[in-house]
Order: C-alpha cells, then sequence, then structure tokens
C-alpha cells in the first residue's frame, strides 16, 4: 500500500479513534469496508437464488474509490447479476465491483442491494450457500491538501 502524509490536523479525538498523525499516516484495517452476504429468496423451478449484499465504509481518512467483493458459494455459478455493480463469475467464485460514490474526505459510503446467481438447470438452488465473502478497498489519497 502506498503511503502518503495526511493534509489533514487531526485533533486528539480522532486519535482516538485510531487514526494516527505520525508521518506515513496508519489506517486500522477496522476503519474500511466491512460486508455481509445473507441468502434472501430462492426461485428453485429457474435455479436462481438471491443473496443481499451489505457493505459498510466509515467516514475515513483515506478515500475508497471502488469496491470488490468476493463471494465464493458451494456451488458452480453460472451467471450473476448486482443492481450496484458489475459481476465476474469464475467456478463457484463471483466478483463484484462496485465504484463508489464517497469521494471527498471523511464521506462514507454503504450499499445494499442484490445479487441474483443462476445455476445449472441439473442443480437445486434451495441448496446453494455462501462458503465466504470478503471485500477489499480500493483507495485514493486524500486530495484536500492539493494532492
Ligand atoms: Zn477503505
Amino acid at each position: 500500500m502506498k503511503n502518503y502524509e495526511s493534509p489533514v490536523v487531526l485533533q486528539f479525538e480522532d486519535l482516538a479513534e485510531g487514526v494516527y498523525a505520525a508521518s506515513g499516516s496508519v489506517e486500522k484495517e477496522d476503519e474500511c469496508w466491512t460486508v455481509t452476504v445473507k441468502k434472501e429468496q430462492v426461485i428453485a423451478h429457474e435455479c436462481i437464488a438471491k443473496f443481499r449484499v451489505i457493505a459498510n465504509h466509515p467516514g475515513t481518512v483515506h478515500i475508497s474509490t471502488k469496491s470488490t467483493v468476493t463471494v465464493v458459494f458451494s456451488k458452480n455459478v453460472e451467471s450473476a447479476y448486482f443492481d450496484a455493480g458489475t459481476t465476474t463469475v469464475n467456478g463457484s467464485t463471483v466478483i463484484i465491483e462496485r465504484e463508489s460514490h464517497a469521494n471527498a474526505y471523511g464521506v462514507a459510503d454503504n450499499y445494499n442491494s442484490n445479487l441474483e446467481i443462476h445455476l445449472s438447470s441439473s442443480e437445486d438452488a434451495q441448496e446453494v450457500d455462501v462458503v465466504s465473502s470478503m471485500i477489499t478497498c480500493t483507495k485514493a489519497p486524500n486530495v484536500q491538501g492539493g494532492f
């Protein structure tokens, strides 16, 4: 990860929240995206399962320009559609990419959107579940200080 000097003068209240004003600002991992993927609905005769993807990013020193969610399912996925971004399918893995709407210092971002996956007609969509989900952040330097 590229380090950059924060142009923001932090107060002691900020330090208590885990943001450090020392050169080469450090952001804690818990200051970034979190994600939950929950099964919501199955349309068995169409081999479709619908999941809700809930992601949150607090307002931090760094700016998030994009989030990438990697979801591994218990069955192979044939195609996937996400309400708030693009999808790439590779076997049982679906990668969601979403551009961030927040692009300024301290602005939080979140989404709560549907992911629909289509399985092979030989599969039972009732049985598919999330094996794992993770989210990563594409960060941009804070531009407030003229960066
Ligand atoms: Zn982030």
